[in-house]
């Protein structure tokens, strides 16, 4: 391994940088696109909703047509399409009928719309710690995290790799909760032979444009529940003018909105539908090459794929060993952004957002934590979610692969990159 390139001086020292030019950036939309979006613009047909109970309440063809095309793809009984996954979230939750101040266990280690979509129903976000080697929700901790409020488990599927969802489902049965699966970012990736997203009572994907695929801006939720499938449907499309004409008996949650995709994008989406496979394909093949490049060295943790499930790599996560490096993380960060290397050294800690440090979301007076329908003195705490915090502050590198469209001599230098970097770690140590 101490080869000279090994050797030579760090970047951040003056010597040479590893990595000269930027990667080349990830583009999923091909000349398909572009020819589906012309038709549906020659067509005058742009949308073709309506917020009224009749044929046009489902949206018109393309949405229909993608939507069905979803269905068959990650084999579930219903997919809806949404105008973000953002949208997605606060409508998942809404159809699982919350009630205002019903807890709902969240991780923190996610993007921070996975527990707005919570607060957003007036329900009450609880955060439980993650895993550190998955860096998904512990089952462990939201076990310890479950009281009488307790109504749902919003589960992420960070990074790409499905949660322990066997556990999780198991533990959501003895306790009678609903559990929401946010598979934004693993779109493709399979738990037990399943799609990530669909062993929950209601998941789904994001669309927007740093996603595996996208239509700009979009989401789809999954479910195979009739009941939660109809009341997505109508949370998406103005629900309280819907619900009289189609005989809607339960009208808790039954405010809607304009979550609706437009016929453009859901022709785009059934393009880069049929593009999924191989978007993931190939993504998995550069992280197992950047793994195998990676593994020799020292207090470097490369990502943990479960056996029993696959990883999409929207993110390639690493954690350091810090102990046994004996160099702060930030150090061998700016060692690798030096060399061109561009890694991120923090995800989220959405517990520690001003939003809940202050609880403060609607208004100014702590609405709904100073509320009577808030059961009790939920924490937000530092120090509530060790794990993740952990990672946050001191061990976590992250490497956001979705974003290029990397070859396999752009995952060998970064390999010779890391390699540069860790064979001048004594030095690094000394300027600590
Ligand atoms: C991208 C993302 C979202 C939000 O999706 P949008 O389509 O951008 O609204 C939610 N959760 C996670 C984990 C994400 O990565």
């Amino acid at each position: 391994m101490s080869t000279l390139a090994n050797r030579e001086k760090l970047a951040l020292f003056g010597g040479p940088k590893t990595i000269q030019t930027t990667f080349k950036r990830y583009n999923s939309i091909g000349p398909e696109e572009l020819e589906a979006a012309n038709h549906v613009i020659e067509s005058g047909v742009l949308s073709q909703f309506l917020g009224v109970w009749g044929e046009d309440f489902f949206g018109g063809p393309k949405v229909q047509q993608f939507e069905r095309a979803c269905e068959a793809y990650f084999g579930v009984k219903h997919a809806i399409t949404v105008n973000s996954w953002t949208s997605g979230l606060v409508a998942a939750v809404g159809a699982i009928g919350i009630e205002p101040g019903d807890e709902i266990i969240v991780t923190p280690w996610t993007m921070s719309a996975s527990a707005t979509a919570i607060l957003h129903w007036n329900a009450i976000p609880v955060f439980a710690d993650i895993d550190p080697e998955t860096f998904n929700l512990d089952p462990k901790s939201v076990v310890a995290n479950i009281t009488p409020y307790t109504k749902a488990i919003m589960v992420a599927d960070i990074f790409g790799q499905s949660a322990d969802m066997d556990e999780l489902m198991a533990i959501a049965a003895k306790h009678g909760l609903k559990v929401i699966s946010d598979t934004a970012q693993a779109l493709g990736a399979l738990y037990k032979g399943k799609y990530a997203g669909t062993v929950a009572h209601v998941g789904g994907y994001s669309l927007n444009y740093h996603k595996h695929i996208h239509t700009g801006e979009g989401g789809v939720l999954v479910t195979n529940d009739d009941e939660i499938a109809e009341r997505l449907q109508l949370i998406r499309n103005h629900a309280e003018v819907v619900v009289g004409d189609k005989g809607v008996i339960n009208l808790s949650n039954m405010i809607g909105h304009n979550f609706r995709l437009g016929e453009i994008e859901c022709a785009m989406g059934i393009e880069q539908l049929k593009k999924l496979s191989g978007f993931v394909k190939s993504r998995q093949c550069l992280a197992n090459r950047l793994s195998e490049g990676l593994s020799g060295l020292r207090g470097l943790r490369t990502p943990v794929v479960k056996p029993d499930r696959t990883h999409a790599y929207y993110v390639y996560p690493m954690v350091l060993d810090i102990k046994e490096l004996g160099v702060s993380r930030e150090r061998i960060h700016a060692g690798l952004q030096a060399e061109g290397m561009t890694v991120s050294n923090r995800y989220q800690n959405i517990h520690l957002l001003p939003m809940y440090q202050k609880k403060m979301a609607y208004g100014s007076r702590g609405f709904p934590w100073t509320s009577d329908i808030c059961h009790r003195d939920v924490s937000y705490s530092k120090g509530i979610c060790p794990v993740a915090e952990e990672l946050n502050n001191s061990t976590y590198l992250g490497f956001g692969m979705c974003v290029y469209d990397l070859s396999d001599q752009d995952i060998d230098l970064i390999v010779n990159t890391f390699q540069k970097v860790w064979a001048s770690m004594d030095e690094l140590a000394s300027h600590d």
